[in-house]
């Protein structure tokens, strides 16, 4: 990144909003979008619609259309991105940017910290357990080479990147720390809490891990605001970031909104999708519920973004773990 990039930082924030078009949004999602706008806006910044179809099968452009047409019907306009890749920093479409992900990857390639991997889905169900707290599994290394601390052998890690496979980086042992905006100090042991973990799948599909730090930087974004789902993604991201050589934005990762069963809103829960929020709600009574349930007003009485935008402080937003509609 060149000075004009730094200097803009420190005086312009710049935020995003990064979608996957495979439904139609709902309240968390909404959630997500506000509390980052109203960020950026609140300081004169740039906000950025980022479109994150990296999975073909499930991404659509109808939703797309969809998505930008809610954020538009709340108020929430972009500065850069969306379907019609408005502005300077483009493409802002997952699928049109693999050849900067290619790149990239050259350059994790270079630093002798990745290797080819050729385990299938069932080879890493049958070879490890589950993390404990969420089910998430832990790669145990079995295509980790003898020059990464390994078992393989150098003939057989040759052999396997002489057939497909993924690419998977090796990450060391040691904290990653951070500060996030809402949960505070984060710390991050990779190799116990994420493993090894893949940036090019074997079918030649990019990961999201890889993606969305390539294009934050390269889009020059300088805070990211999601869900707290990805609270752990940060750690790896941060790990990325370093080892390309890009400036790490600020974390700030927010509730999730759950239904009553306590279980994280899909874009399956009908009724709190855009769909029947637009049917049921005005934008400022719409708004007006995402504020009081983030902690940014009192009651749920109907508000606009200029009212939001000028009372806005990320110190208002209660940082629980779950929001329960
Ligand atoms: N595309 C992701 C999603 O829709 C968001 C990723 C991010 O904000 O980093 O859940």
């Amino acid at each position: 990144m060149g000075n004009s990039d730094i200097n803009s930082e420190i005086t312009q924030p710049v935020g995003r909003f990064a979608p996957s078009p495979t439904g139609r949004m709902h309240l968390g999602n909404i959630m997500t979008a506000v509390l980052s706008w109203l960020s950026v806006k609140s300081r004169g910044g740039r906000w950025i619609l980022r479109i994150e179809d990296l999975d073909p099968q499930r991404s659509k452009i109808e939703y797309m259309q969809r998505i930008e047409d809610d954020l538009l019907w709340l108020g929430l306009d972009w500065d850069e991105g969306g379907l019609d890749e408005r502005g300077l920093n483009g493409p802002y479409i997952q699928s049109r940017r693999y050849g900067y992900y290619a790149e990239a990857l050259r350059h994790l390639q270079a630093t002798g910290q990745t290797y080819a991997c050729t385990c299938t889905r069932a080879d890493i169900l049958a070879t490890q357990a589950p993390h404990q707290s969420d089910g998430r599994r832990v790669y145990g290394g079995r295509c980790l080479p003898v020059h990464l601390g390994g078992a393989l052998s150098e003939s057989e890690a040759e052999a396997r990147r002489s057939v497909p496979h993924a690419v998977r980086l090796h990450v060391p042992q040691g904290d990653i720390t951070f500060t996030d905006r809402l949960y505070g100090l984060q710390r991050t042991d990779l190799s116990r809490e994420c493993g090894d973990f893949i940036l090019c799948r074997a079918d030649g599909a990019w990961s999201y891990q890889l993606a969305v730090v390539v294009d934050d930087a390269m889009m020059g974004v300088t805070e990211v605001v999601r869900g707290n789902d990805l609270l752990l993604s940060a750690a790896q991201q941060i790990y990325l970031y370093r080892l390309l050589g890009y400036r790490v934005p600020e974390f700030a990762h927010v509730p999730l909104v759950c239904n009553k069963d306590s279980r994280r809103l899909s874009k399956r829960d009908a009724s709190l999708s855009m769909e029947s929020l637009r049917r049921d709600y005005t934008p400022e009574r719409l708004l007006g519920l995402v504020a009081s349930l983030a902690g940014l007003c009192d009651d749920a009485s109907p508000v606009t973004l200029t009212q939001l935008t000028e009372t806005f402080n990320w110190q208002m937003i209660t940082p629980a773990a779950v929001i329960i509609i």
